[in-house]
């Protein structure tokens, strides 16, 4: 029973509260669910945190998960401390005891006190924990640094002393310290542990029996640096959570198997040992593109399903100028800094007073001055008005605005006719976007449109996720280059300029990987020397089942194949597969069926893959310009255009047309059903526009 669902790991923090803008020295924790990685999860203080796991164990269990969560501070103590301490050995002894002494609010802690109470206690003052960290206050017992230090217990526990960089428990501050988490977190640990009493196994102190388990980790043992402009703790305990939902439920096993005496009373750091086998873990397995067994024509639907659910982002975040966001996915959600409008302003220009007027007519004295846009607001008294700019914040006691065409200035007074609205001509503080709002989801795609309302709330600058590198590789032995002379025979390459220019408008990164003839040695040459230069690629031709179909032997040979015959037209099989780690799509080497396939397979999964929300194209509803009969079996793509309203289709439907892709602007898409489609029936049509081509 060691297979779970739901992997969660979280960083945690002995410090006091951080705020609410995510940042480092917080809590952090990073999700896999069921093999899909989600966005960490920040966490602003300890409080916040245990009410959060205590709910996210709650949904789990609710929902019949298994749940790994892992906590990065030790859970035990070096052997004859918890004796020492409690009077029993039992590390839960230790977790109640802290959990009795500590207090803890969001500004301020008694750790450091607690600690030096136990020194004194425990080892004359002088031992086992040092470092006080703070700064206006000595603590009895509790030195700032270790001279003088004598420890009466073992300084490292024996994970630690295999750990590389592991900090020692005793440690209570200081970059990198886990004392003090320690402190901190042991008392979250037990109370949640008698809360979900019963649920809860805590490794490798218990048989990990329950739906839920608690490990020890310590990110930094697997995970290495986060990339530039992401925060270090959100970035681990994401990349720790996918590394362990990567394994295998056997490796998984093997990780958690320890033949440890000590380990029962001290605790162990879940990985240690395992260190490569973790951070090898390919960001997607390798049977993900695995079809149910039995299956033999796949559904587009279906198909587009198993994308969805087999696929996850892989790429890191970054922070990018607001100006370089154009096209960017946005990695988190993004909330508005400022509100739009930011203060009560006019929309013409005009004159400002208090209050509405009924009809007839009025006359008001006007104060001197006038507000202008970007001017700090003024003042206007009761009975009085004064002139006022588009744009320009209201001045204090100002509801209203008249425009200025009707409106007569007589020398210090304006002249007008009612009735007017109180409020009129104005616009409300937040009435556009409240200050908190938020105004970008996690996943999508930053249009010209979106980089104004960003600016405007105050967005200088954009977490998005790295550009996915797509390579684009031609393969067989008929494939000349344009510009290189073709025999009888050959043909030119038309499918690598077509996929590489098709990346790009998806907003990824073409890597050009050329082109092989049908060899499987060089195409697996040629495959290798990416590694490590891509997330994915895309080949053309050799992805059927024949003698000359390299692609789809090469990918059978690392036993990482899967041939989808999807029931779809045009398109042959599609060849699935991973390369180390990076997923293949063998597509067909006819750049009709190539393009199509394309569009419809390869653009939504390149876009999960590269952070994007699931997405499918907007199709509209059109009269026919055509007519033709379609059996059921095989949803159809037809290269089709809208001229005078309706929907007309290429005259061929030879998959070899070449010139039909660009005589075309979009696909008029017939259904998995059969339909006999008259001139005026209504067909769908997606514009390649819908496809952001
Ligand atoms: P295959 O999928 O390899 O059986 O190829 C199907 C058809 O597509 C054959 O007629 C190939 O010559 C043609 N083809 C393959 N690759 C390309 C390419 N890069 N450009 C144009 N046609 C191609
Ligand atoms: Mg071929």
């Amino acid at each position: 029973m060691t297979a779970f669902d739901t992997i969660v790991m979280i960083d945690w923090s002995g410090g006091n509260d951080t705020g609410p803008t995510p940042k480092k020295d917080a809590i952090w924790a990073g999700i896999s669910r069921e093999g899909i990685s989600q966005t960490p999860v920040y966490l602003r203080n300890r409080i916040v945190a245990e009410s959060w796991i205590a709910e996210l164990i709650e949904a789990e269990l609710a929902a019949g998960r298994r749940t790994m969560i892992g906590f990065d501070f030790s859970f035990g103590y070096p052997l004859g401390f918890a004796e020492a301490l409690t009077g029993d050995s039992n590390p839960f002894a230790v977790w109640d005891w802290f959990a009795a002494r500590i207090k803890d609010t969001p500004t301020a802690n008694n750790r450091f006190d607690l600690a030096g109470e136990l020194n004194l206690g425990l080892g004359e003052g002088k031992g086992p924990f040092w470092f006080n960290g703070l700064v206006n206050r000595d603590i009895p017992g509790l030195a700032r640094n270790k001279s003088g230090y004598v420890n009466p217990f073992a300084d490292h526990r024996r994970s630690e002393t295999l750990a590389k960089g592991a900090f020692t428990c005793w440690q209570m501050g200081g970059t990198g310290a886990v004392g003090s988490q320690s402190f901190m977190g042991l008392p979250v640990l037990s109370r949640l542990r008698h809360r979900f009493a019963g649920q809860v196994s805590v490794w490798p102190f218990e048989p990990l029996e329950r739906k839920v388990a608690f490990v020890e980790v310590f990110p930094s043992l697997t995970v290495d640096k986060a990339p530039e402009g992401l925060i270090k703790d959100q970035w681990q305990v994401q990349e720790m959570s996918r590394q362990i939902a990567g394994l295998t439920p056997q490796e998984l096993a093997d990780v958690l198997t320890l033949e440890v005496p000590e380990a029962r009373q001290e605790g162990w750091i879940f990985g240690l040992g395992h260190e490569a086998r973790l951070k090898e873990v390919p960001p997607l397995r390798n049977d993900c593109f695995a079809l149910p067994p039995g299956v033999h024509w796949t559904p587009v639907d279906e198909a587009l399903g198993l994308l969805r659910e087999r696929l996850s982002p892989v790429t890191p975040v970054e922070t990018v100028p607001l100006a370089d966001g154009l096209g960017r996915i946005v990695a988190t959600d993004i909330k508005a800094l400022r509100a739009n409008p930011p203060l009560p302003n006019t929309a013409v220009d005009g004159y400002g007073f208090a209050g509405g007027r009924d009809a007839g007519p009025h006359q008001l004295p006007l104060t001197e001055g006038r507000a202008a846009a970007g001017d700090a607001p003024g003042h206007v008294s009761e009975g009085q008005a004064m002139r006022v700019l588009t744009g320009a914040a209201l001045p204090s006691g100002v509801d209203t605005v008249i425009l200025q065409e009707d409106v007569r200035k007589d020398g210090d007074t304006i002249r007008f006719t009612g009735p007017i609205k109180q409020g009129a001509n104005t616009r409300k503080a937040g009435e556009d976007v409240v200050r908190g709002d938020t105004i970008l989801e996690a996943g999508r795609r930053v249009t010209a449109a979106d980089l104004a309302i960003l600016a405007a709330t105050g967005q200088a600058a954009l977490p998005v996720c790295q550009r996915l590198r797509v390579g684009v590789l031609s393969t067989g032995d008929e494939i000349v280059q344009p510009g290189e002379s073709a025999s009888e025979g050959q043909i030119f390459d038309a499918n690598r300029p077509m996929l590489l220019g098709l990346i790009a408008q998806f907003g990824h990164l073409p890597v050009d990987l050329g082109h092989v003839g049908d060899d499987r040695a060089a195409l697996r040459a040629r495959l290798d020397g990416a590694v490590g230069k891509i997330d994915a690629v895309l080949t053309s031709g050799g992805a059927s089942a024949g003698d000359e179909d390299h692609v789809s032997a090469l990918l059978n040979e690392t036993g990482a194949l899967s041939l989808w015959r999807i029931a779809v037209k045009p398109g042959r099989p599609l060849a699935l597969g991973m390369w180390h780690g990076a997923p293949v799509f063998g597509l067909p080497g006819n750049p009709v069926a190539a393009m199509v396939c394309t569009l419809i397979f390869a653009r939504p999964a390149l876009a999960l893959m590269a952070g994007h929300a699931w997405s499918t194209p907007q199709g509209f509803d059109v009269p026919a310009a055509f007519e033709k009969r379609k059996k059921p079996g095989r949803r159809e793509y037809l290269r089709a255009r809208i001229r005078d309203g309706r929907a007309e289709v290429f005259p061929s439907e030879g998959s070899g047309r070449i010139s039909s892709l660009s005589w075309a602007e979009g696909l008029v898409e017939l259904p998995d059903e059969g339909i006999e489609v008259k001139a005026g029936d209504p067909v769908r049509f997606i514009p390649y526009g819908s496809f952001g081509i």
